[in-house]
């Protein structure tokens, strides 16, 4: 998979510009505040359906514009591909090869691209949340489904815990209970089908991960990644079962859960767990060993996706090889094997002399 245009419109600092890309590496270049990352986030639209900076639409819109538009051509697996977001303010629309495309789930799983945001540096060390959006944005852009449901379990899980919240008060003898068991039966099937997803996806992650690691290290590493949760599984349990399992925890726990006001079992509540050379590596790695296990994360999770479709997904990364030393950077610039890169930064030195094609930015203006 390729970007051969991406074609921005009134969009964040940029009034207009036309971006041809080439295979291999291209190189973003320009200083502090000039729109790399906008570029990056123009780009990365059409992978995720919306900004992965989670703004509104309302704020990628140029100030004192009224609207933007973007346009990305690709090269898919057989064919030249065209997808276009547009937003007047009002309305979006989007299209694909001129097709208009319903929700944010249609958007998916057309353009493949994996993203290394800075802000990613956060996932070892941050919070649960920012590692099952990172399993939700991957496995979604593998599996488009899986946003739906997703979108299904939140909604769900956030009308449950305001029916938990008002049982907390107690209401005139109104049975909430009979209610609340409702929605635990509709979130328990949600939460085995999200989980087995994770599940699978983590194992693979892990395999991937492990062995990058492993390598980039020097050999020093060793990376186990597991996917943890209250609610046991084992390899081979199907999604019947699980769903049993997720009703009896929901069920088990009703007193508790109406005192705490929320749903204490279900996917929302899990986390992936990193293990570095056997200890916990959200206590114990380093600055550098985060940014080599988030670095190795992001090269997997384009590894999944590669052995998926048969093809290798764009490789987005924002402001990485500044930060990286030169065996790390050597690792990466010499084993992208046929990928598209598009790397941003503000030093040319910074990618030596491998073979890039830089394209200049300043103040949203381009020239390559
Ligand atoms: P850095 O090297 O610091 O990461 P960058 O080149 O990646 O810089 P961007 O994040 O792309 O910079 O942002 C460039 C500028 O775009 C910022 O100064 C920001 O204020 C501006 N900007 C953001 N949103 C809008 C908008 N809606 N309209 C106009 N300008 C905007
Ligand atoms: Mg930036």
């Amino acid at each position: 998979m390729r970007v051969k245009k991406i074609t921005l419109s009134s969009f964040r600092n940029i009034d207009y510009a036309e971006i041809p890309f080439k295979e291999g590496m291209n190189f973003l270049l320009g200083g502090n505040a000039q729109g790399k990352t906008n570029i990056l986030e123009g780009i990365y639209l059409f992978a995720r359906g919306k900004s992965f900076r989670l703004s509104k639409d309302a704020e990628l819109i140029k100030f004192g514009a009224g609207g933007f538009s973007a346009e990305l051509v690709f090269e898919g697996k057989e064919r030249e591909e065209r997808l276009a977001y547009r937003f007047d303010g009002k309305t979006r629309e989007k299209r694909k090869n001129g097709v208009l495309l319903e929700r944010t789930a249609d958007m998916l799983g057309h353009f493949r691209a994996v993203l290394f945001y800075p802000d990613h540096l956060q996932l070892v060390k941050g919070s649960p949340s920012e590692r099952r959006r990172f399993l939700d944005v991957a496995i979604s852009q593998c599996y488009p489904v899986y946003l739906s449901l997703y979108t299904r379990y939140a909604k769900y899980l956030s009308e449950r815990n305001s029916l938990l919240k008002l049982a907390q008060k107690g209401n005139g003898g109104y049975d909430f209970e009979a209610q609340i068991a409702v929605y635990s039966d509709l979130l328990a099937s949600l939460a085995a089908e999200l989980r087995l997803y994770r599940e699978e996806y983590a194992k693979k992650l892990s395999v991937y991960a492990k062995d990058l690691l492993y390598t980039l290290s020097g050999e020093k590493e060793s990376l186990s990644l597991t996917y943890h949760s209250d609610t046991p599984y084992e390899e081979g349990l199907d999604k019947a079962a699980l769903t049993e399992r997720y009703k009896t925890a929901l069920s088990s726990s009703l007193p508790r859960e109406i005192g705490a006001g929320s749903t204490l079992f279900g996917v929302h509540r899990d986390d992936l767990v990193f293990y570095l050379n056997g200890k916990d590596a959200r206590d114990f790695a380093s600055q550098g060993q985060q940014r080599s296990l988030v670095l190795v994360l992001k090269l997997a999770e384009g590894k999944i996706s590669e052995a998926l479709f048969g093809d290798t997904p764009v490789y987005l990364f924002d402001d990485v090889l500044s930060e990286l030393d030169e065996e790390r950077k050597k690792f990466l610039l010499e084993g992208v094997g046929s990928a598209q890169f598009i790397f941003t930064g503000c030093d040319r030195a910074s990618v030596k002399d491998a073979p890039v094609h830089f394209i200049e930015v300043e103040n949203g203006e381009v020239t390559f």
